[in-house]
């Protein structure tokens, strides 16, 4: 960081105290939904946030981040504690950065079309890896997220299947911002039953493993259907000023 950083105490004190209290809520919800709370991984969303503020979450055992720009995530990284923390992508990638981001995370959750998968196969070929990506689902099909369409899920995975050094190892989404906790349930819903019809179709080279959904806001409801990645930022950083 270049800027002039002071640290903020307080902020600090409310990480600490929020990251308890997500963990402990993510866990109630895996329990209330009747599924094991272990089963459910918790994921610190980094974006916009310093890493000192990152460092107290690691410190107090958080073991997933996932930040959203390759640009932000490399100027960062040297100040994390990263020993033992699973580093995911979860933002849009163009498919220009993808060089710069592969073999640096352990998973690409933002797989969101053919293209931009064929350049992570190329980019990991060179580089004599395979990569863990989840295929971005866009659920509600808004123009202004990208994301694959349910129609084009199947046909796009097993093309993706065909490719080397890239394995698909389930689905993420971000729904629509819904009025209340019900309608965002039902994207969610929606998406553990194509997680399971694609499970079902057996697609060479692709495990549905993983379904990243919930984030601060609707966690519990992803929970509830079957989520096992939840991406919280704000319930533990604080509200973003930009993004
Ligand atoms: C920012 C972001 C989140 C976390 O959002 P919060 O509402 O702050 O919890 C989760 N997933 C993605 C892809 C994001 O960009």
């Amino acid at each position: 960081m270049t800027e002039k950083f002071l640290l903020d105490e307080s902020r600090l004190k409310s990480v600490e105290e929020n990251y308890k209290r997500v963990l402990n809520s993510v866990r109630e919800s895996a329990v209330k939904a009747g599924r094991d709370e272990k089963d459910v991984r918790l994921m610190c969303v980094t974006k916009t946030v310093e890493p000192v503020y990152i460092n107290k979450a690691l410190e107090l055992g958080a073991d997933l981040i996932g930040e959203n720009r390759v640009q932000e995530y490399l100027g960062k990284r040297d100040e994390l504690n990263l020993n033992g923390v699973e580093r995911h992508l979860i933002g849009h990638l163009q498919t220009n950065k993808v060089r710069q981001i592969v073999g640096e995370v352990d998973m690409i959750e933002s797989v969101s079309s053919l293209k931009l998968a064929k350049e992570i196969s190329k980019v990991s070929v060179a580089k004599g890896i395979v990569t863990n990506c989840l295929a971005e689902v866009n659920i509600g099909k808004e123009e202004s997220k990208s994301g694959i369409f349910i129609e084009a899920l199947e046909d796009t995975l097993c093309e993706i299947s065909e490719l080397d050094g890239i394995r698909i190892r389930g689905l993420m989404t971000i729904p629509p911002i819904c009025g209340d906790e019900d309608e965002a349930r039902r994207y969610f819903a929606q998406m553990r039953q194509y997680f399971i019809d694609i499970k079902d179709k057996k697609i060479h080279n692709v495990n549905m493993e993983i379904l990243s959904m919930g984030m601060s806001g609707d966690f519990e409801a992803a929970v509830a259907e079957g989520s096992n990645i939840v991406r919280v930022g704000s319930a533990i950083f604080g509200e973003r000023k930009y993004f």
